[in-house]
């Protein structure tokens, strides 16, 4: 064995490295009644605390009963990682909480690449450690010392943000999370993939059309040259990414882009920002059967994300049949409301009015719309599902007045099962998620070679 230093460890350490990686937590308990300084104790080549062997290894009873004896959450191995860092690596968010919890630093750097548990996290597709992480920034003394933000666009040592690395792994729901909390779509790499990549090079080049869709949504630059003046449709060309080379084309249509400017986007609940969401989606769906009619990728349906209320089409139940339809369009259910004058329409008139004007690209400031029927300016949009509304807003005095406007058209029962793709998509959305989210987190702790099962490898070579 090449790293030949173990003969002087003792048997009762190996058990407990081994009880750490199995999960005995009564084997653990027991080796800590004997020695308690065994639970600061680290393996010989790697420099793993039995915190690190748990975490890695999703044990959250031992995680628990080692950070319960006072052992520090920010003990770091050999390469300066944390078993924080372990947790986001393998997706272990149970782990990753428990950690989180106990007051783990997020703003610790690794010496592999100097990057912090947000890009291990994004790296490999883990959204709800992501998500956990991004939650605890916001809470923990980082967001005084460093800022939100700032968090959120941290790079490691070749430049690479964590919207870099889930860009050029192919992560979607990464994307689209670290997008929705600031992170800069546009910003270029220093060294990382070719040098002056955006994440759209990146996604490009990694052929990854839901991340090239998400990055669009968001406005990235389908110009922008990295430092060879190469744009990511001319990567997506030499790669023979077709589909994302059709998208990515100058010459195709424009996006349409999520209106993150605009205040009121920002302060939207979560079930009306999932309308719109979803409206958006939908919209750049049809763009994109334009672009791709009748090339060889036509078929390339969205599997996930982009296609929340598609798998509704077998669904027929209906049981609301008095939802007012939308008088701007006559087509979609009235989802949207504005919380200012009470006035309704679907979430995708909706999102047409927001994004109608562009953004100033100086100061990427938005003028406000106004309420297409009253004129006044909209300053909040809530979900005009009246139940809904008296859980969200409880008191509102409006509702009554909202509920005895003047009879609107009512839906026929085909158009409401059809409007309902708006109210249902959350549901979608979020299944789409969750099944998006356990595909890529199964395999994907392994791709770089530091799988379980390496993992395992490595911690047997370690131990004496
Ligand atoms: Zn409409
Ligand atoms: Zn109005």
């Amino acid at each position: 064995m090449g790293h030949g230093l173990s003969c002087s460890r003792d048997g009762d350490e190996h058990d407990f490295f081994r009880a750490a990686q199995a999960g005995d937590v009564d084997a653990l308990d027991a080796l800590l009644a004997a020695d308690p300084a065994l639970a600061r104790r680290a393996t010989i080549y790697d420099r793993l605390t039995a915190l690190h062997v748990a975490a890695a290894n999703g044990c959250l009873p031992a995680v628990d009963m080692l950070l319960a004896r006072a052992v520090r959450p920010d003990v770091v191995d050999r390469r300066k990682r944390t078993p924080l860092m372990l947790a986001a690596t393998h997706g272990h968010i149970d782990c990753a909480l428990a950690l989180l919890r106990a007051g783990a630093n997020i703003l610790m750097f690794d010496s592999v690449n100097a990057r912090t548990c947000l890009h291990h996290a994004a790296y490999y597709g883990h959204a709800d450690c992501l998500r956990a992480i991004l939650a605890a920034a916001r809470t923990t003394p980082v967001a005084d010392s460093w800022g939100f933000v700032r968090f959120v666009n941290v790079r490691d040592e070749h430049g690479a943000t964590p919207l870099h690395v889930a860009a050029r792994q192919g992560r979607p729901e990464c994307v689209h999370l670290l997008l929705e909390s600031g992170a800069i779509v546009s910003a270029p790499t220093g060294s990382y993939g070719f040098p002056g990549s955006t994440a759209l090079h990146l996604a490009a080049r990694g052929g990854s059309l839901e991340c090239v869709r998400e990055l669009l949504a968001w406005g990235a630059d389908r110009v922008h040259r990295d430092s060879a003046g190469r744009i990511a449709y001319s990567v997506a060309m030499k790669r023979g990414h077709g589909a994302c080379a059709a998208l990515l084309n100058p010459a195709a249509a424009e996006p349409m882009v999520w209106p993150s400017p605009l205040k009121f986007i920002g302060e939207l609940g979560a079930d009306a920002r999932a309308l719109l969401e979803a409206a958006l989606a939908e919209a750049n769906r049809e763009r994109e059967k334009k672009i791709l009619k009748g090339t060889k990728y036509s078929d390339t349906s969205s599997p996930a994300l982009t296609d929340a209320g598609a798998g509704d089409d077998g669904d027929e139940v209906d049981d609301q049949e008095d939802e007012e339809v939308c008088s701007i369009c006559f087509e979609q259910a009235c989802s949207i409301e504005v919380e200012d004058c009470g006035h309704r329409m679907c979430a995708a008139c909706t999102l047409a009015l927001c994004c109608h004007s562009k953004p100033n690209p100086a100061t990427l400031t938005l003028q406000p719309p106004a309420c297409p029927f009253c004129r006044s300016c909209i300053s909040r949009l809530v979900v005009a599902d009246s139940k809904a509304k008296a859980v969200a807003v409880p008191g509102a005095g409006d509702e009554t007045e909202a509920e005895e406007k003047p009879a609107s058209p009512r839906l026929s029962r085909r158009r409401s099962r059809r409007s309902r793709e708006g109210s249902s998509s959350f549901k979608g959305l979020s299944s789409a998620m969750g099944s998006l989210s356990s595909k890529i987190g199964r395999g994907s702790g392994r791709l770089a070679g530091d799988g379980d099962g390496a993992f395992l490898d490595k911690l047997e070579h370690d131990l004496p």
